[in-house]
């Protein structure tokens, strides 16, 4: 029976406090349904006042506290745990778009604005905001800020904490910060903003922040170019980013497998090359100037590829429709391997000139000791982040052929991790550790980066009541 004073925290704080199981179930699981938990109750706070009243209350009674945005998440961190002891913090009632200041080039917003509706009030302003990633009709700033979201344009803006000049957070003990400094230098002590960006829920909340605007470019265009080999995709990289300068936004890279999974499974998609290629990069220029300039320098530069055999063939977008389903044919990848059966994920970060050596080697090693799958290899290779997914190889399917593919998760991650941490990358580039990364992160961080971590929890939420068990295992806050 549940003894809290809910009554208590109802009358704390103006905004929605449910607990009935059917209202609260959408808060429970997780986008992919991977997680599912329970909780005392989902709160909804209107203000940050009000995010404040409702970790005075956690505090009090000792109820841990679990934070959510727009539960896009990939790693588990926004579900509670099954022991229903948590409360959700829902910060989607934070959605105000405070004010854009058009000559500091800056946006303030609360917590719980979607991505889509922040890079909108941007562009109304004559800006452009530049994070850019396909759940951006759900995924919330704070969120975007509390996991270091990365996505496509990372290449030449930035991710999440390269955008984000100021934050307004509650502590753990209900005390609210105003640290929504428009500047562009502040070196007056330890970088605070930082450590909360990144720490997925597990040092306080964020409840507002201030944002980078960037010019909007007069004119984008898009190409889709085949390559011979991701080392040939590096040196066209590094020839676009020669020609092109920060005009190069994104540079993409995709497989084969992976085209061909989005022309199985995504109706409009089609194929915008006539020959298939094992490799495709799809790259991104934005012109200060227009169309007629953009495509002339996107032309030179594959010319030039094409000349130095780094590159077979290339479509160019001629119209912001060619543009969207040039774009389409990268974006719609995790869905289609979504709809071909169970997938294994890793989302990974090399140093760039270690991506070919990494892909030929860990190919291999997979095939040799796991024949029974395939490779779905995509991602942001500007930022060295490659999707190196794995799915069921063509064959038998069916419920025992997707259990005994399940079974392999483990042995599979062990060997990609362990391959990663060779070449001296990262098991998360942008997805966070959540649940699902934290053990494996801990397997390959040195000790005392681990130790710091846990004193840093230790010292801001002391009785490890904010996200427990997200990042850190939960005995983790405990100092020993
Ligand atoms: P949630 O899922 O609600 O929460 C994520 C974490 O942040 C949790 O630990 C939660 O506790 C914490 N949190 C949320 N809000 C706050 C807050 N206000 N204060 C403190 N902690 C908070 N990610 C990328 O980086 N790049 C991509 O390209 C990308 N593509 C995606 C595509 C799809 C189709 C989907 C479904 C997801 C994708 N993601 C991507 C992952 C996801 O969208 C991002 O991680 C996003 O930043 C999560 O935002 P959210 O508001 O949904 O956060
Ligand atoms: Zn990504």
């Amino acid at each position: 029976m549940n003894l809290l004073p809910l009554a208590a925290l109802r009358a704390a704080f103006s905004g929605r406090l449910c607990t009935d199981a059917g209202d609260m179930s959408a808060f429970l699981t997780d986008w992919r349904g991977k997680w599912t938990g329970r909780a005392i109750a989902v709160a909804q706070p209107d203000t940050a006042h009000d995010v404040a009243a409702v970790l005075r209350w956690c505090q009090q009674h000792r109820v841990p506290v679990v934070p959510q945005g727009g539960n896009t998440g990939l790693s588990g961190g926004a579900t509670p745990d099954v022991s229903g002891a948590a409360l959700v913090l829902s910060l989607t009632r934070l959605n105000r778009v405070r004010r854009i200041d058009a000559v500091n080039n800056t946006i303030e917003a609360e917590a719980g604005v979607t991505l889509q509706q922040l890079q909108d009030a941007a562009r109304d302003a004559g800006r452009l905001f530049p994070l850019s990633l396909a759940a951006q009709g759900s995924c919330t700033i704070g969120g975007n800020l509390a996991t270091n979201a990365g996505g496509v344009q990372v290449l030449r803006y930035g991710n999440a904490r390269e955008l984000c000049l100021g934050l307004e957070v509650v502590t753990p003990q209900g005390e609210l910060w105003n640290g929504l400094r428009g500047l562009r230098k502040d070196n007056t002590g330890y970088a605070l903003r930082d450590l909360y960006i990144g720490s997925e829920g597990t040092l306080g909340v964020i409840t507002a922040a201030v944002l980078k605007l960037h010019p909007l470019p007069a004119a984008q265009v898009a190409a889709f170019v085949a390559v011979p080999s991701p080392e040939a995709a590096l040196q066209l990289l590094e020839l676009a980013q020669l020609r092109l300068g920060a005009g190069l936004t994104a540079f993409e890279l995709m497989s084969d497998i992976c085209l061909g999974l989005v022309e199985q499974h995504v109706a409009a998609a089609r194929r915008p090359l006539s020959e298939p290629s094992p490799w495709y990069v799809l790259l991104e220029l934005s012109d200060a100037q227009d169309d007629a300039h953009a495509t002339a320098a996107i032309e030179g530069l594959l010319e030039a590829a094409l000349a130095r055999e780094l590159a077979t063939d290339a479509a160019i977008s001629a119209s912001l429709a060619q543009f969207k389903s040039l774009w389409a044919l990268r974006e719609d990848i995790s869905e289609a391997q979504g709809a071909q059966g169970k997938t294994i994920k890793h989302d990974i970060a090399l140093p760039l000139s270690r991506i070919p050596a990494f892909i030929a080697a860990t190919d291999a090693a997979i095939a040799r000791t796991f024949p029974e799958v395939r490779m779905v290899v995509f991602g942001h290779l500007g930022d060295g982040n490659l999707h190196y997914n794995v799915s069921p190889a063509a064959g038998p399917s069916g419920p025992g052929h997707e259990a005994a593919f399940v079974a392999l998760e483990a042995g599979v991650n062990r060997l990609v991790h362990d391959a990663v941490a060779a070449q001296g990358g990262s098991i998360s580039a942008e997805h966070g550790l959540g649940v699902l990364r934290r053990d494996e992160s801990a397997r390959y961080k040195p000790e005392v980066e681990l130790r710091l971590m846990r004193a840093i929890k230790a010292a801001l939420d002391p009785h490890g009541l904010m996200n427990p068990g997200k990042v850190l295992a939960i005995d983790a806050g405990e100092s020993t």
